[in-house]
């Protein structure tokens, strides 16, 4: 268990605490830092002795684990994971950018994107097969044929694929076409899904819930985790906020504060983050500024038509200059694209 002292703590009061501890069998570790005074201690306690500890004078907190996470917090791992998927690294100096459509519409849109995507200097292919979109009647998606698209346009071009898992019972099927399964932002809080992905064992991307803090995507990573998948990518990808003239508030911020807490890999989503095509470009920069991983960017040769997100979707062209001013920015901070 773990005791957080008040910041205005008497080292008396943190005495009588210990005594406390050592009262209930315990054998407590004082940890000083410049956030003040941790106590710990080894395994859980039951909620009698925290209901003690909590009502003790100069305790702010008493839990069982702090922080609420433990296989994604950088306390339980201090260098950077980095995930290898055959040549490339996500998470090391080299930035991983995945672009494509938001959904698979035909073969023909997906191999010539494919070839415009690794043209622009990208590591993946992204595409939807299996869409979780708002309303019932709107696309959902080619489902199964989506993905043996996906995959043969990746393969002709030396990319990866990375695509949305939605189904629990879909899991198995798509490890076969998917270098990386990506779990959507309103499947976050689908915790058999999540335990489903890391039984899998293969690479997740785990993109944060619209509504999620920062502790509780970190907690929706631990349930893949906890099956001994350590290959989770994060990706923020906007939270709702009361700002209405974007489709989400890209969270930047989110980047450092996930870098200090969390040796896992990020990356970034403008496209659904703004939802606006030409907010995508400033928003890739700032990302990648504050130390972003990697992008997902959605991209359409006639976004105007797009069967879905063509409003956020930039043209394949955008991408390429997209691509040259993030490796510009990525230089700054000794990274590249
Ligand atoms: C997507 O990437 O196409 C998607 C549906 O994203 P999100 O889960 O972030 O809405
Ligand atoms: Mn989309």
């Amino acid at each position: 268990m773990y005791v957080v002292m008040d910041t205005n703590v008497t080292d008396k009061q943190v005495d009588t605490v210990l005594g406390a501890l050592h009262h209930f069998g315990l054998a407590p570790r004082r940890e000083d830092s410049e956030d003040g005074v941790v106590l710990n201690t080894d395994g859980d306690s039951p909620r009698e002795i925290l209901g003690s500890i909590r009502a003790m004078p100069g305790v702010l907190q008493a839990g069982n684990l702090w922080p609420p996470y433990r296989l994604p917090a950088r306390r339980h791992q201090a260098a950077d994971t980095q995930i290898r998927i055959g040549p490339v690294t996500i998470g090391g100096e080299r930035l991983a950018i995945f672009a494509g459509p938001c959904s698979v519409e035909n073969e023909e849109m997906v191999y010539a994107l494919a070839r415009q995507v690794k043209a622009a200097g990208a590591v993946g292919l992204r595409g939807g097969a299996f869409k979780p979109r708002t309303s019932p009647y709107s696309f959902q998606g080619l489902g199964q044929s989506a993905l043996k698209t996906l995959r043969g346009a990746a393969d002709e071009n030396g990319l990866l694929v990375i695509t949305e898992v939605l189904d629990t019972r879909h899991v198995e099927m798509m490890t076969q076409y998917a270098d990386i399964l990506q779990v959507g932002s309103r499947s976050m809080e689908n915790y058999p899904l999540l335990r489903e992905v890391g039984r899998s064992g293969k690479p997740a991307m785990l993109k944060r819930g619209r509504s999620a803090t920062i502790e509780e995507w970190l907690q929706a990573a631990e349930y893949i985790m906890v099956e001994g998948n350590n290959n989770v990518i994060l990706c923020e990808r906007g939270i709702r906020t009361f700002e209405g003239l974007t489709r989400n508030t890209l969270d930047i911020s989110a980047i450092p504060v996930v870098k200090a807490l969390s040796h896992l890999p990020i990356l970034a989503d403008p496209s659904h983050g703004t939802g606006l095509r030409d907010k995508v470009l400033p928003m890739s920069r700032a990302a990648v500024a504050a130390g972003a991983d990697g992008l997902l960017i959605e991209v359409h040769a006639q976004p105007d038509q797009a069967l879905s997100d063509g409003a956020q979707s930039i043209r394949p062209e955008q991408l390429i200059r997209l691509m040259t001013e993030v490796d510009g920015i990525a230089k700054v901070i000794g990274r590249r694209c």
